[in-house]
């Protein structure tokens, strides 16, 4: 196994270095288009093209197939934040503190000056524009308030364009965010939010039982204790803002509604437009018109949806006539929820496909992704590429589509894709180091995939016994192998140890 270090300087890789210088120039000639469609929540069993029997993807099926589909693609963590955290920054999320699950009146996690995807690409002279769900926090300090224009956010780390919501669908505040400024906030009604205690009296679950729709009185709900608001109940306490509510089941319409103007808005100069959806997150309340058009209830109706998302974009770019040079990602955050186990059986579909774990363990269900790029004018349709690569790597990526020299302390944990995307026998990285969400979680807080071989980990917790799995033989991860391999756990604990250490692995 070859050792990081060993592995970023050999002369291996000189070639592809001198490929991608020519790509830098390349790209500087004629800068691609840059489209990052995430979803929330998605499993690696959800879509057609990687095996789901059930639930049809037609549009994200065509998209794989006029472009490259990752067998090992991965969410650097398995719950939201982290994993966007490091999709923008470029740098693994457990390197800062304050990185877990973020309510909605967390202040901003990517400090103001931080290269981000974004601020790469207005460097390079692109529009930016981001739609969607944020949850990155946002204000300077906390907790953030809605009734004034926030000070930092999506627009002040490269943004030009933000239209988000702040939060996820199931936490407080449930209004739109545009330009960092509430849509449709009436002052006359002020916005009141707490965390923790109902310190604003908002209805609940408890004290409003009769607010909340039949079809969201499920155990998933239940754990939602907060405000009950259009029906459906949240995390978080909300008052006030009643003119600024979204619909949560149009939620989908709005964003791509609001992608497509922008991307119309944009298409005569290079974009990059980072297209954050909701789906298939909870509450899961698409829009009616998709209900029952998958026959495995409504997460798989939101697969649907999502897939007419990526459909509407994609024939958006065809239409505009700017399909052959824009990069299209379509991913997901982290991998699908374990809540939906039952829903699993009743269903014959596993949302992870033949993976371990769920989303917030540490088990390859929880990040290894769908990861699909379409790029006409640079990626042969219909291949399928098995090498490791992250949805860290978009900063190095953007950044050599774009012919933008990274600074040294800049994404230091992004390698660059495109000589993967070139030629797919083509490494980038030999490894990845992926976090489950919640520290207390029985398993383990981070893991490491090298090669074959992946380590779950909790170094802190020294009477935790390392789990060690084949992936090539075993990649549902049933056998731990620890025991018989010792001087494999110790090497890749010492890459782990080094990572750590030396702040970097790029
Ligand atoms: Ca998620």
């Amino acid at each position: 196994m070859p050792r990081i270090r060993d592995f970023a300087f050999s002369p291996a890789l000189m070639k592809p270095i001198a490929l991608l210088l020519v790509l830098a120039a390349a790209a500087l000639a004629e800068p691609p288009n840059v489209v990052i469609i995430l979803g929330d929540d998605i499993g690696y069993g959800d879509f057609g093209c990687y095996g789901s029997a059930k639930i049809e993807t037609p549009n994200i099926d065509a998209l794989a197939a006029g472009g490259m589909r990752f067998t090992n693609g991965y969410a650097t963590a398995s719950t939201c934040t982290p994993t966007r955290y490091a999709l923008l920054t470029g740098k693994y999320a457990w390197r800062q503190k304050g990185t877990g699950i973020l309510s909605g009146i967390a202040p901003a996690l990517i400090r103001d000056g931080t290269p981000t995807i974004a601020s790469v690409a207005k460097q390079a002279g692109y529009a930016t524009g981001v739609v969607g769900k944020w949850h990155l926090g946002l204000g300077r300090e906390g907790p953030t308030d809605y009734n004034r224009r926030i000070d930092s956010g999506p627009n002040t780390i490269g943004f030009d364009h933000s239209f988000i919501i702040p939060a996820t669908g199931d936490r407080v505040p449930c209004v739109y965010l545009e330009n960092h400024a509430v849509v449709n906030y009436d002052p006359a009604d002020p916005i009141r939010i707490s965390y923790g205690k109902n310190t604003v009296g908002a209805p609940t679950w408890e004290t409003h039982p009769q607010l909340v729709r039949p079809s969201h009185r499920d155990p998933v709900q239940e754990i939602r204790a907060g405000s009950v608001v259009n029906g459906i109940c949240r995390i978080g306490f909300m008052t006030g803002g009643n003119a600024a509510l979204w619909q949560d089941d149009s939620i989908a319409d709005t964003l791509v509604w609001q992608a497509r103007s922008f991307i119309r808005t944009n298409k005569d100069k290079p974009f990059l437009l980072y297209l954050a959806t909701h789906d298939v997150h909870a509450p899961i309340a698409p829009n009616p018109r998709f209900l029952g058009t998958s026959g495995t209830g409504r997460r798989g109706d939101t697969i649907r949806q999502f897939d007419w998302c990526v459909g509407e974009i994609t024939r958006t770019l065809r239409d505009l006539g700017i399909e052959n040079n824009t990069l299209v990602l379509v991913s997901s955050d982290n991998g699908g929820c374990g809540v939906y186990q039952e829903q699993e059986r009743q269903y014959g579909q596993k949302l992870n496909g033949p993976l371990r774990g769920y989303k917030v363990t540490p088990y390859e269900g929880g990040v290894r992704e769908p990861f699909i790029i379409r790029w006409p004018a640079k990626v042969k349709p219909g291949s399928v590429n098995h090498q490791i690569v992250a949805l860290v790597d978009c900063l190095a990526t953007v950044a050599a589509a774009t012919g933008q020299p990274l600074s040294e302390a800049a994404g230091p944990d992004s390698f660059n894709l495109l000589p993967t995307l070139l030629d797919p026998t083509k490494p980038v990285r030999d490894h990845v180091i992926t976090q489950s969400g919640v520290a207390s979680h029985p398993a383990c807080a981070r893991a490491i995939r090298s090669g074959k071989w992946k380590l779950l980990t909790q170094q802190e917790n020294p009477k935790h016994k390392p789990e060690l799995y084949d992936l090539d033989a075993d990649v549902a991860e049933t056998t731990n192998l620890a025991g018989s391999h010792p001087e494999i756990v110790a090497e890749l604990n010492e890459y782990l140890a080094e990572a750590t250490r030396t702040g970097r692995t790029r």
